[in-house]
């Protein structure tokens, strides 16, 4: 594994930086939230395409600016999974050790853990253990991809756990699923909550701390919560324009499941009313979260670098602005940007 050192010339930087606060080189935490090299570093990124090889893909986002990243390794819709050459993993490890970025990728839609939404996984309907089996090949090799990535930043996969009628019973199911789950080193699973459409499971913070509670002992340093804003305000629980509901979010996913498990915010604003259980984004300050006032946002900006949360946007990309060259995701980077100068001064 690679391992920058720091230089004495780039450690007195350092010190001359930050006085007062421990500053050092990026120590490497096996499957924990990594120490930055600098821990004022701005951590936020962008949902982007996937380039069919890794190095064109991060030399794209390095070129937008973004220090964390995430994409599909393969398609939405289909457990089949691109696998990387040796030559294209080593290249962006390489590229890694120059430009640090968290990188994390999205398991396919498709991955339901409970089996399916008419038939429970593990309970002798052989076809759908099967189907489950290669969702959790595809995981496997997802994962095994990623942590060979994980060098300076906070790295892993993120899933949405799975859907079923009856969710004492599906989250079991999905718990049991994620125990089969060869976790390599430096491997992180991330359970993303859901806006709680349909049959949707990871619901609110008691089901994720349920299905949490399922999993064995020794897997649990290799699973992280990746929380989505517009599922958040989907479900209804939360009024995340206000200061008070960030805070009693986060004060609840505390006592729930522990900040120390948040990995990843997946910062949308949402087209859709507050706990109308649909997942539809919005890009920031154009929704029914945030169009208002900011002052929240920044709050939760705030709140959430104290955690080292990274940041991803997974806001829509407006089509006729795009036909006028207008991306409306990286403008919603420099407003992100903006903001959190503003929390700066
Ligand atoms: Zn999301």
């Amino acid at each position: 594994m690679l391992n920058h050192k720091l230089s004495e010339v780039e450690q007195e930087i350092v010190n001359m930086l930050f006085d007062d606060v421990e500053v050092s080189q990026p120590v490497k935490e096996s499957t924990g939230k990594k120490q930055m090299l600098f821990t004022m570093q701005w951590e936020a990124g962008l949902h982007i395409p996937f380039d069919k090889q890794l190095l064109p893909t991060l030399q794209a986002a390095c070129e937008k600016g973004l220090y964390t990243v995430q994409f599909f390794l393969g398609q939405k819709f289909s457990y089949k999974r691109t696998q990387l050459s040796d030559k294209d993993i080593q290249a962006s490890q390489e590229f890694l050790t120059h430009y640090n970025m968290n990188v994390f990728t999205h398991a396919p839609y498709t991955i339901n853990l409970a089996g399916s939404v008419d038939s429970l996984a593990w309970q002798g309907n052989t076809a759908i253990d099967t189907k489950v089996r290669q969702m959790i090949a595809a995981l496997n090799h997802e994962l095994r991809t990623v942590a060979q990535l994980s060098y300076y930043g906070n790295s892993g996969v993120v899933v949405h756990p799975g859907a079923f009628p009856k969710p004492e019973e599906g989250l079991q199911a999905i718990a049991h699923s994620i125990n089969q789950i060869e976790f390599c080193e430096d491997s992180m699973l991330l359970l993303e909550n859901s806006a709680g459409e349909g049959n949707s499971l990871a619901r609110d913070f008691e089901q994720i701390a349920t299905i949490i509670e399922g999993i064995d002992e020794e897997i649990l340093p290799h699973i992280g919560v990746c929380l989505d804003t517009a599922h958040i305000h989907g479900m209804g629980q939360y009024d995340l324009s206000t200061i008070e509901g960030i805070d009693q979010m986060l004060t609840d996913f505390d006592s729930m499941i522990g900040l120390e498990r948040l990995y990843l915010l997946h910062l949308n604003d949402s087209k859709v009313e507050l706990g109308s259980r649909v997942d539809r984004h919005e890009n920031l300050g154009e929704g029914r979260i945030w169009s208002e006032s900011q002052e929240s946002l920044r709050h939760l900006l705030q709140r959430i670098h104290e955690h080292r949360v990274s940041i991803c946007l997974e806001t829509p990309n407006n089509k006729e602005l795009a036909a006028q060259g207008i991306q409306t995701s990286l403008m919603d980077m420099v407003k992100l940007q903006r903001l959190w100068e503003e929390t700066q001064n």
